[in-house]
């Protein structure tokens, strides 16, 4: 696989550039006829423009998990521009937990062989050794340098592994937070990395652009029909500016969450809404696939349950609002997810990400050919509700808070359905009658599961995580038979879209062909990578990746010449 550019072809290419630029004149005009059909937005410009705004050696298009890159890049000398949509870096990274999942940190005793059976089940295939050895060699010196060069301290958090039951698990060892209270060692969300490495970046000599929206990637031909990356069009309050990226450009511009196109056309289980800031609309992946690259994990989201109310608002007001996740945290005791035909389908006590693959589970094969589980039900009793705030009815953070926003005690929102039986309830979430037969026919059961405390349907309560990892209840079965009985429509959710390039060990975009795209690297939701893989190693199994493959893009590109 191709590592570098022979100087030899940067000095064939740079001729062929030159000449475009000079019969192309100016970018603007490019844009234009790029354009393949009216309306169509061109997403990569062959051809050097005549004049650049701003020029780096590393260009970073979001400042989410990718300032880790921005910030190695000038820690290790580099000069690098930020170009950053929002009026705050951050990104939803700084909205996060802060949880970041570090196999072998200096923090807690690991073993790199048993991360790497983990690691290698959680894939599933879909990554490579490679990438799961260099995450592995480099999570704790990524970590070590985000310490060293922005003075954030970390601690363990008690997180378990989200497959426990898996060889190489482990529990209170691989999450790691950031300390915001060095006094009381208290640990913080997102916020409490993102903001120190911003000001970091820029105290060692990076700019940073705020409310800069990237376009497109300008890039010239390479003889084999590839393109080699050389800067970034991007709007700055409505002006054209076009960035030089002299040794390569990181895309780290989040996912497609808000672009109802490509989640059409890519997501196997369609979820209305997400955890991700409103600029996360598919752009970077749009510009790496202008250059050619290959797309993975496309169909794949980092999933989670909502109710369909909380996450419908949230998403028509593109706000990030964290009480669309506490679903998950109420899966307990007496409760339980029921299709429209009266069935459980999942383990609703397993990780987020797990129980989210469990909405894809069956279509119809005749009439409107919808998805047997989606929408779904949430339906508890009101012991539930009472062990969920706690003895006394007043939610506790471990409990994951009172349901649907009230006290045990008090009236449920409008969207709740409430009744004094499963007959009457199953009226009112309008099941037909023999969705009704197998509704009674499934709360008997569980009761008797629930009795028995097993569970041979769907193997609740079997993993150490459904036991009574911290928010979880240590009895995740217990018999629904208090009334009053609800219900509550549920959808599943995106904390993000997991698709994007294709990208390997070192974070560089492969094109189709195989090869890399020259000087372009991608990284968190803005790459095909994953956790890496398909499902989700643990609480922070998606930032540090994206934290990873940021830190090795800019090691990577600080070795490449320039190519101006
Ligand atoms: C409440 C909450 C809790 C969470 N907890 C955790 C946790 O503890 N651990 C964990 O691993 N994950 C957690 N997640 C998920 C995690 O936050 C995301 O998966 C992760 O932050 C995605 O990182 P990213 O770099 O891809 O995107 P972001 O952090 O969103 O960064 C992308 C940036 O790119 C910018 N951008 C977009 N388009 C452009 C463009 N064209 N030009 C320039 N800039 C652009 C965006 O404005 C944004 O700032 C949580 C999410 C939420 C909301």
């Amino acid at each position: 696989m191709e590592q570098d550019i022979s100087r030899r072809s940067f000095l064939g290419i740079a001729a062929a550039g030159a000449a475009t630029a000079v019969g192309a004149v100016g970018l603007s005009a490019c844009t234009d006829s790029d354009a393949s059909s009216p309306g169509a937005t061109p997403i990569s410009s062959v051809g050097i423009p005549e004049t650049w705004d701003y020029e780096a050696d590393f260009v970073v298009v979001g400042a989410g998990t990718s300032l880790t890159g921005a910030l190695k890049a000038v820690a290790d000398g580099m000069s690098c521009i930020c170009l950053e949509a929002r009026d705050v870096p951050g990104g939803t990274t700084s909205l996060s937990g802060g949880s970041v999942w570090i196999p072998c940190n200096d923090y807690a005793q690991d073993d790199a062989a048993a991360a790497k059976i983990y690691m290698t089940k959680v894939a599933d295939g879909l990554s490579t050794e490679a990438i799961i050895d260099n995450y592995i060699a480099y999570a704790s010196e990524m970590i070590n340098f985000i310490t060293e060069k922005a003075g954030v301290q970390w601690a363990i958090a008690d997180r378990t592994d989200y497959h426990e039951q898996w060889e190489g698990a482990t529990r209170a060892v691989r999450t790691v937070k950031p300390i915001v209270d060095a006094a009381t060692g208290q640990t913080g969300n997102g916020s409490g990395y993102t903001q120190p490495q911003a000001e970091a970046f820029t105290a060692l000599g990076g700019t940073m652009l705020l409310k800069t929206t990237a376009e497109k990637l300008i890039a010239r031909p390479l003889e084999d029909g590839r393109q080699e990356v050389l800067g970034v069009v991007a709007t700055e309050d409505g002006k054209t500016i076009n960035v030089k990226a002299n040794k390569g450009v990181l895309l780290g511009a989040g996912g497609f969450d808000y672009n109802e196109e490509m989640k059409a056309q890519y997501l196997d289980i369609p979820s209305p809404c997400t955890f991700m800031v409103e600029t996360c609309d598919g752009k970077g992946i749009l510009m790496a696939q202008g250059v050619g690259a290959e797309l993975a994990m496309m169909c794949y989201g980092w999933g989670n349950a909502a109710y369909k109310v909380i996450g419908d608002e949230a998403y028509a007001k593109r706000a990030v609002d964290a009480s669309i996740a506490p679903l998950c945290y109420q899966s307990d005791t007496s409760s339980m997810w029921i299709n429209r035909y009266g069935r459980r389908f999942c383990d609703e006590a397993a990780s987020y990400d797990s129980f989210w693959y469990g909405f894809g589970n069956g279509r119809d094969t005749t009439g409107e050919m919808a998805y047997t589980n989606i929408p779904a039900w949430y339906v508890c009793d009101q012991g539930n509700r009472n062990r969920n705030a706690g003895g006394d009815g007043v939610a506790t953070p471990d409990s994951g808070g009172n349901i649907w926003g009230v006290e045990a005690k008090a009236e449920p929102p409008e969207w709740v359905f409430q009744a004094d039986t499963l007959e009457e309830l199953a009226a009112k979430m309008g099941l037909d009658e023999l969705s009704t037969e197998n509704f009674i026919a499934q709360v008997e059961r569980f009761n008797k599961y629930a009795a028995e405390g097993t569970d041979p349907e769907f193997h609740r309560g079997e993993s150490t995580f459904d036991q009574g990892g911290p928010g979880r209840p240590a009895d995740c079965l217990e018999p629904m038979n208090t009334p009053p009985y609800y219900a509550a429509v549920i959808v599943p959710f995106l904390q993000g879209t997991k698709g994007g390039p294709k990208t390997n060990e070192f974070g560089q975009v492969l094109h189709a062909n195989g090869d890399i795209v020259p000087r372009l690297y991608a990284c968190g939701n803005n790459a095909g990578c994953g956790t890496p893989g398909k499902y989700y190693n643990g609480a922070g199994g998606t930032v540090a990746p994206g934290m990873i493959f940021a830190y090795l893009s800019a090691i990577d590109a600080a070795k490449l010449d320039s190519w101006a």
